[in-house]
């Protein structure tokens, strides 16, 4: 594997794999990564003839300076994983790469995607993923840009932003890869106390509930069970559970209104916060 950690050094390189004629998968990341994170690559493997992981955790997408100090860098063993994995090139900037000092980013309007559940409880969140996703595909040009539904709001602005911008890139969205005890794979989740660790799949569990009771309660039945069930537990501390069309991201008051919903909630354990989702159907 290729390590890059500036961007003109990236950029020769790509030039020259796209005369080759090669189709690029690119990952962006924040590190500590996992099998959620790993199951991405695979996927731009097997799909692609070249596939570029980026690794930067970006400061402007944290609300809270004390959540991106303790976030978990752990660079050796991730450049171990993606050699494994077979990855074909990381990009592994400094803050100062990724946004030189003339740097703008354009402004977007992603009429409402924004504003509930990561957008509400976030201030300022999705502004900086933006930021840094629209800086990265600026910077790798990627044919197929590869994304998890374990942020399915993320995903769905950044959707909404290629929409926007015109971009003939791809966006795939891959599922949630998921601990045997039903938890989603988190880089966050390497910081839960024993204890803590067995409560946390309780999340997924109610998530899965609420996939079973959408067919024949109304939304805010379901809802109300939720949540009922997540405040139950003294250990979680709720931030929100909401359930969403799944295009639009706005709240959904009739069930049979929507195509699709989605179900999202964001908890707090132990200090350490949580988020999955399910599509509801
Ligand atoms: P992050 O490093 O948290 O920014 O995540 C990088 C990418 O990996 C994002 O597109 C995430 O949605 C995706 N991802 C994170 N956790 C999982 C998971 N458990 N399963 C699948 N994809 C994931």
């Amino acid at each position: 594997m290729l390590l890059f950690k500036t961007v003109a050094d990236l950029q020769i390189h790509i030039a020259q794999q796209k005369q080759n004629g090669r189709t690029i998968g690119f990952v962006p990341t924040m590190g500590a990564l996992h099998q959620g994170h790993l199951s991405l690559m695979k996927q731009s493997i097997n799909e692609n003839t070249a596939t570029i992981c980026s690794i930067f955790v970006n400061p402007t997408q944290f609300n809270d300076a004390e959540d991106l100090q303790k976030y978990p860098r752990t660079i050796e063993k991730d450049i171990e994983l993606l050699t494994q994995v077979g990855v074909d090139i990381l990009f592994l900037p400094e803050v100062n790469e990724v946004y030189p000092d003339n740097w703008q980013t354009p402004s977007f309007d992603f009429q409402g995607l924004d504003e509930l559940m990561e957008g509400e409880h976030r201030p300022g969140h999705f502004s900086g993923v933006a930021e840094v996703v629209y800086r990265l595909l600026d910077i790798v040009q990627p044919t197929t840009l590869y994304m998890g539904q374990k942020d399915y709001q993320q995903w769905r602005i950044i959707q909404s932003m290629l929409t926007q911008l015109s971009s003939d890139i791809r966006l795939k969205r891959c599922v949630i890869e998921r601990e045997i005890d039903g938890l989603a794979m988190s880089s966050r989740n390497v910081r839960l106390p024993e204890e803590a660790r067995m409560i946390a799949p309780n999340i997924n569990k109610i998530l899965e509930l609420a996939r079973q009771e959408i067919i024949t309660l109304t939304i805010q039945e379901v809802l109300l069970n939720a949540r009922k069930r997540l405040n139950e537990i003294a250990e979680f501390t709720l931030d929100y559970f909401e359930i969403v069309d799944a295009q639009s991201l706005q709240r959904v008051e009739n069930k049979d209104k929507s195509e699709s919903l989605v179900a999202c909630t964001a908890v707090y354990l132990a200090n350490i916060r949580l988020i999955d989702n399910i599509i509801l159907r």
